[in-house]
């Protein structure tokens, strides 16, 4: 059985095909600039050499179109025809309070995503317009969303609850609703499993690290906390997002800068986090090299990220009555020791204790901590794709 996996943007669609026989992606690209001049097509077969196609697509459906095309393709295809593409699994960022698992999509779940157009407005128009285009160029094949938000919902309400008036709650559906739900869903499963030990015995802290970052408390299989919040706005500093800060501090920059509302919510999004700190950059690969050669901001930018973790883990730990595992993923989580090394420094007292040589190991899946360490610290790479693919299959298999 072969599934499509499909994250739309607004002007963008990213793709795997992935063979659920044996998990191997069959292909896998992406399409940029839809509706924009200079729409492109980038396909890459699981072997051969990549394919571009350069050519205008004025939206969902057009860039979909060439996507199929491209699937099928004599020379650069995977499968022989659109049969052989069993069923598609959408990544969609906000299922608000309805979904707490994946859907199969029908008209009211495509009305949900709509109605949750105000807590996610850069990208559920971009995930339905993805969803729309597929019905309309291969129409009869099952469609799944997969939610970003889903895994998040088993967080009890003093976890997810703000304490602002009630109505703002009632009312306006103001919550913690948490992101990256399908990725801290699949590490700390897999890490369940690569230790050899039920997910349901585990008191797990995953900590995705990336250039959105957030980082849960999983009790048992269960998300019981996250990082991010109404949006994923709140929680540690990332590339671009300022991650948590006093509230009065919007307005106090408005009054004292003359900045709109609109404004402030984008220096807030896109101008802040390693990027504000550093005044340069978002990237952590650059943050680090600007701090070694002594770049004092730089330096500052990874203290303040790495101290924000750990209050994380030490409020987690508290709040599950125990830690009996730390789990790393996605970009930094996964590639950079030095922040691992860091993160997990002065944590003996909660029983964290790394083992330096394995911290530098790269590539798969492996565990750091020490042999004697009381939490297990182990890096899991994160699969967003095969786990929305894996989502998919169960529920039209
Ligand atoms: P996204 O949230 O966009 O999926 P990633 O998970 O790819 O982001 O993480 C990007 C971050 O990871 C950047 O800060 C980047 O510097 C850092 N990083 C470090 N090493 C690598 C690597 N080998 N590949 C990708 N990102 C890396």
């Amino acid at each position: 059985m072969n599934i499509l996996v499909i994250n739309a943007g607004s002007s963008s669609i990213k793709y795997q095909v992935i063979n659920m026989d044996d998990e191997s992606v069959i292909a896998k690209g992406q399409i940029e600039r839809i509706g924009i001049p200079g729409s492109k097509l980038t396909h890459k077969p699981g072997s051969g050499e990549p394919f571009v196609l350069e050519t205008d697509m004025p939206d969902h459906v057009a860039g979909m179109q060439h996507l199929l095309a491209a699937l099928t393709d004599e020379k650069h295809g995977v499968v022989k025809s659109l049969d052989d593409i069993h069923a598609v699994g959408h990544r969609v960022l906000h299922g608000g309070s309805k979904f707490s698992a994946s859907v199969v999509i029908d008209d009211a779940v495509k009305q949900a995503i709509e109605e949750y157009i105000p807590l996610g407005p850069l990208h559920n128009p971009a995930n339905l317009m993805g969803i729309k285009a597929c019905e309309k160029v291969m129409p009869g094949t099952p469609q799944v969303a997969v939610f970003d938000t889903a895994f998040h919902q088993t967080m009890p309400p003093k976890a997810f609850m703000y304490a602002l008036p009630y109505e703002c709650y009632t009312d306006l559906k103001i919550r913690r609703y948490g992101f990256h739900g399908t990725s801290h869903r699949y590490v700390s499963k897999r890490v369940a499993d690569f230790l050899g030990v039920p997910a349901s015995a585990l008191k797990t802290v995953t900590c995705h690290l990336g250039n959105g970052s957030s980082i849960s408390a999983v009790d048992g299989g269960k998300c019981v906390d996250t990082s991010m919040g109404l949006t994923p706005l709140e929680g540690v500093p990332m590339g671009t997002r300022s991650g948590n800060l006093d509230p009065a501090i919007i307005q106090f920059i408005m009054q004292r800068t003359g900045k709109s509302i609109d404004e402030v919510n984008n220096m807030l999004n896109k101008e802040s986090g390693l990027l504000g700190l550093t005044g340069v950059t978002s990237d952590m690969r650059d943050v680090t090299a600007a701090a070694n050669d002594g770049n004092e901001r730089a330096q500052l930018a990874i203290d303040m990220l790495v101290y924000a973790i750990k209050k994380y883990i030490g409020g987690y730990a508290a709040a599950m009555n125990g830690l009996d595992c730390l789990v790393f993923t996605a970009g930094i989580g996964e590639n950079m020791a030095h922040i691992r090394r860091r993160v997990c420094a002065d944590m003996d007292f909660l029983g964290i204790k790394l083992d330096e040589a394995k911290n530098e190991h790269r590539g798969g899946d492996f565990v750091i901590s020490a042999d004697d360490s009381k939490v297990k610290v182990v890096v899991i790479e994160t699969n967003e794709e095969l786990a929305i693919a894996r989502e998919t299959l169960d529920l039209v298999k």
